[in-house]
């Protein structure tokens, strides 16, 4: 396929189609390429909507698209997250440890798991050695003071959020500031050309959707690689203790900044949603078995 790519296509509304119609529109923005993003959901296909914990590669992301902070940490119920808890993380009574977001200080220079192994820090935990997010996680301290800007810090952070809420924000922000098509319609087929390339999807409701590019962010349908190109799932069921999740949210009085990770029973737990501004806070709580 050698002709220049100016339309794009992106299959699939959830978390994983809106990030990369953001992310896409936004970079093309500024340039006279002339590159349009479009993106096509279904209307009858919920995306997973759950709550969901990020790596703080998020904030630059958000940044890059345009949203502020504020706005985001308002309309989708979002934290901040500083790592995550593992307490009885494989047998009941095994000893708790973080993963802090902030990398080890001197990461760069020096190897500090080294020096905690030969034993220099004592008898305290990788993470107390380390890092000063360990006391900010275990005091119940937020990563930044109230007066620090959008996306700065003073320990790194990711966040907790509301997926579906999170969708919903990315939608408008997409289709309003960053001028993705959208188009509500459920795809039924899949058309190409004699080399094998994609030329258009077929829809139900909007006809034939065509592009010069298309990605596939359907999810467990899989819709373009899986069922078109046939390219397999690799199951990863092997390395699991559990296979299956119930998500519900609760009420909690709990304030966290941390995912709470802990298995019991042979039943794994997270409750995640511990928010920093104001209590009573929402968690999640997904239960696996
Ligand atoms: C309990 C649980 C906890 C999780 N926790 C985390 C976490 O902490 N951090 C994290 O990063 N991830 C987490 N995940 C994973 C994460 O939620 C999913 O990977 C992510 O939401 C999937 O998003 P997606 O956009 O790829 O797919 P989906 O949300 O499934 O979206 C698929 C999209 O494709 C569309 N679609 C499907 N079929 C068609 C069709 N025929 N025509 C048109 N459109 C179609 C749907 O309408 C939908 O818009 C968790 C998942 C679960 C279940």
């Amino acid at each position: 396929m050698t002709k220049d790519i100016k339309n794009i296509v992106i299959v699939g509304g959830g978390s994983a189609g809106w990030l990369v119609a953001s992310i896409l529109a936004a970079r093309f923005k500024p340039s006279d390429l002339g590159i349009r993003v479009t993106l096509v959901e279904s209307p009858n296909v919920p995306s997973v909507g759950v709550g969901e914990g990020t790596w703080p590669s998020m904030r630059t992301t958000l940044k890059n698209i345009g949203i502020s902070e504020a706005e985001f940490i308002r309309e989708c119920d979002a934290s901040l997250k500083q790592g995550t808890w593992f307490k009885d993380w494989v047998d009941v009574g095994d000893t708790p440890y973080y993963h802090p977001f902030s990398l080890p200080e001197g990461f760069d220079s020096v190897n500090l798991a080294e020096h905690w192994l030969a034993g220099t820090a004592g008898d305290i935990s990788f993470a107390e050695a380390v890092t000063p997010q360990f006391s900010v996680c275990e005091n119940g301290r937020a990563p930044k003071q109230i007066g620090i800007p959008n996306y700065a810090y003073t320990v790194n952070y990711g966040y907790h959020l509301d997926a579906g809420k999170f969708a919903g924000l990315l939608t408008r922000n997409a289709t309003q500031h960053l001028n993705v098509k959208h188009i509500s319609a459920d795809v039924t087929g899949v058309l190409s050309d004699a080399e094998g390339y994609i030329t258009a999807v077929q829809t139900e409701q909007m006809g034939e959707v065509s592009g010069d590019l298309f990605i596939d962010c359907t999810g467990f349908q899989s819709l373009l690689l899986g069922q078109h190109y046939k390219v397999p799932l690799t199951s990863q069921r092997h390395h699991l203790f559990n296979n299956a999740a119930v998500a519900v949210q609760v009420l909690t009085l709990t304030r966290t900044t941390v995912s709470r990770d802990n298995a019991i029973d042979r039943a794994d737990q997270w409750l995640g949603m511990g928010h920093w501004l104001a209590e009573p806070t929402r968690c999640w709580t997904r239960v696996l078995n």
